[in-house]
């Protein structure tokens, strides 16, 4: 009797302890600046991860930046040899197959004519047919801008599931993974926004709201950076198959597909493709998606046009 009790007594405070012991999962948020943009990052975990998170940007940054001069992406664009880290081998497959796949309007090989057009285009005054052709030609400097973000949104939410997040969402400068529900116990909700003139992005309206508990999604637009020329919107998206920035009447795509990296890559691709030749890249694809807002003509009015699939 007396030991039953003593064992009842002890297998309480054994039980207590154990409980007390046993961590709490709350949510996390996370704000700053990385890669020219903003990253939100919220999860549910048992402890703050925001180091852990940084660390792995910044050794991101050392294999992908074009702005730091030492990255494994800048060595090589100087012509010097050096290892392939994990994170470079897996943008150039993936900007590989996209490049293939697209037959040509996704290209990192696309720098030097985004330079020769200058940031924003300044350049335009300068750039001839003959200058384009030349750099056209030029296929060993590399630059991962347009795949970069959504890839690194991937290497955050990989870090976070691997720590024992089941929730999260990771948003890198609008390329978006998310996974779980929210701290209210909801889906997550992300918005495509309204691509109507915004250089700032301060003015930016929402288009559509998609609620989702498993999701990579990326937008390229031209809404944000544009010159006109000849009453027609170039963007910043140059068409490497002539070296000339774009100048249809796609205003923005999102993409959803299995991977963000390759979402983003696939979003710019679309913008180089233009309505028709997009729909018809992604409706080939499995599990990819598709969401595009055109004008369909001169005036201010705005178009949407999806796949089938795209979770409205
Ligand atoms: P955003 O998210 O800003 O809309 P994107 O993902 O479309 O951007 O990437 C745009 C950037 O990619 C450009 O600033 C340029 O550096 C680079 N770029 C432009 N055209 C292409 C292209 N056809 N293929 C690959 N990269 C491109
Ligand atoms: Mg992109």
């Amino acid at each position: 009797m007396w030991a039953t009790l003593l064992a009842l007594v002890l297998g309480g405070v054994v039980l207590f302890a154990f409980r007390d012991e046993t961590p709490k999962t709350q949510y996390f948020k996370h704000q700053g600046f990385v890669f020219g943009t903003y990253y939100n990052i919220r999860y549910s975990a048992t402890e703050n991860r925001e180091e852990a998170i940084l660390k792995r940007l910044d050794e991101f940054d050392k294999s992908l930046s074009t702005f730091n001069p030492h990255s494994t992406i800048s060595v090589l664009n100087q012509g010097r040899d050096t290892v392939w880290d994990a994170d470079f081998t897996e943008m150039y497959q993936c900007a590989q197959e996209i490049n293939r796949l697209s037959h040509g309007a996704f290209d990192i090989t696309v720098a030097p004519l985004v330079n020769a057009w200058g940031f924003g285009f300044t350049n335009r005054e300068t750039v001839t047919p003959e200058l384009i052709d030349s750099l056209r030609r030029v296929k060993n400097v590399l630059d991962a801008s347009a795949i970069a973000k959504g890839q690194a949104c991937d290497v955050v939410a990989q870090l976070l599931k691997e720590n024992g997040s089941e929730n999260y969402l990771v948003d890198i400068g609008g390329e978006v993974v998310l996974h779980g529900v929210n701290d209210q116990g909801e889906p997550w909700r992300v918005g495509i926004t309204k691509p109507v003139d915004d250089p700032t992005g301060e003015k930016s309206e929402i288009q559509e709201v998609i609620a989702s508990t498993d999701l990579c999604m990326a937008t390229s637009g031209n809404y944000r950076q544009f010159y006109y020329e000849n009453g027609l919107r170039r963007s910043h998206t140059i068409d490497p198959r002539t070296g000339y920035p774009v100048n249809h009447n796609l205003l923005s795509a999102t993409v959803i597909a299995p991977s963000c990296m390759r979402a983003d890559a696939l979003a710019t691709a679309c913008m180089v493709l233009g309505v028709d030749s997009a729909m018809m890249l992604v409706e080939s694809l499995p599990e990819t998606e598709c969401y595009l807002i055109y004008s369909p003509s001169e005036t201010d009015t705005l178009a949407v046009i999806h796949t089938a699939g795209f979770p409205l």
